[in-house]
């Protein structure tokens, strides 16, 4: 598979709209985006550090994966996502490699990319995501 850098990483967040004040006022950093993502139940805020994004996540609904996350385990890193050239083969090779996927083949994402999850179970306990625009 062709990794090609860490395209973003996602932290989990109670509120979207103060989350989003404190990275603006605390590190500078100018939110350029604010998309709902239906499919996951989940509303995201991004940034731009360089290369890499910060994807800011609020759950929408109380049984959305990141309302549950917050309530176990409280704000903070919830996944961290590559760019790779052609997930589907990459999801493909993670599964032969014996690694647990979440997705087996890739769905729509925030910002027009396909994304897909591998299980944190099988990946030393950090949820992985692969996207790719579409
Ligand atoms: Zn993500």
């Amino acid at each position: 598979m062709n990794l090609t850098h860490v395209e973003h990483i996602g932290i989990a967040v109670k509120n979207l709209d103060e989350a989003v004040k404190f990275y603006e006022s605390v590190f500078g950093l100018e939110c350029y985006g604010i998309e709902e993502v239906i499919n996951q139940k989940v509303r995201t805020a991004f940034f731009k550090v360089g290369e890499t994004k910060i994807e800011l996540l609020e759950a929408t609904d109380p049984e959305s994966p990141i309302a549950k996350f917050v309530n176990k385990r409280g704000e903070g890193i919830h996944h961290l996502a590559f760019h790779v050239e052609g997930i589907e083969r990459a999801l493909e090779e993670a599964k032969e490699k014996g690694i647990k996927l979440i997705d087996e083949k890739p769905r729509d994402g925030a910002e027009n990319m396909k994304i897909g999850f591998l299980h944190p179970k099988s990946t030393l306990g950090v949820l992985t995501e692969f996207c790719e625009e579409k």
